[in-house]
């Protein structure tokens, strides 16, 4: 089955502009910015460029550049905020379809850090 992507979502729009966001990184196929409403001290969302619906989809399809380049955004950004090696460590989340319960159907990492986050998951 194909993904298909919805280029109305809310990402879609803040990659077109038309919707302001506060960016931490930016390079050729990613964007990284604050999350709107965050979890954490540190709550950083990492989407790529391009159009992909989930973590998969991404790995599927995505070329190596895009795959490249959005790993090491991502590296830079843990290293920037001092959680990675060293640092009080950080937890990356990427919630994908209904049993993910994705709300934004626009492949992104959650980094999540700054303080002690909990359990993975709550009992529901
Ligand atoms: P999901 O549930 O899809 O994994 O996460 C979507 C995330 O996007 C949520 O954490 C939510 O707070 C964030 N979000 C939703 N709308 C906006 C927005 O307009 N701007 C920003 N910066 N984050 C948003």
């Amino acid at each position: 089955m194909a993904y298909a992507y919805d280029d109305q979502n809310i990402f879609a729009k803040i990659l077109r502009g038309e919707i302001p966001n506060s960016t931490v990184a930016e390079s050729e196929h990613t964007l990284a910015f604050l999350d709107i409403s965050p979890q954490a001290p540190v709550h950083i969302l990492v989407i790529p460029k391009g159009q992909y619906v989930t973590a998969d989809h991404f790995a599927a399809e995505a070329s190596p550049e895009e795959i490249t380049d959005f790993w090491k955004t991502f590296a830079q950004i843990v290293s920037d905020q001092g959680v990675g090696d060293g640092g009080n460590g950080y937890r990356m989340i990427s919630n994908s379809g209904s049993d993910g319960v994705q709300d934004v159907p626009h492949f992104h990492l959650h980094i999540l850090a700054g303080r002690r986050l909990g359990p993975m998951l709550q009992r529901v």
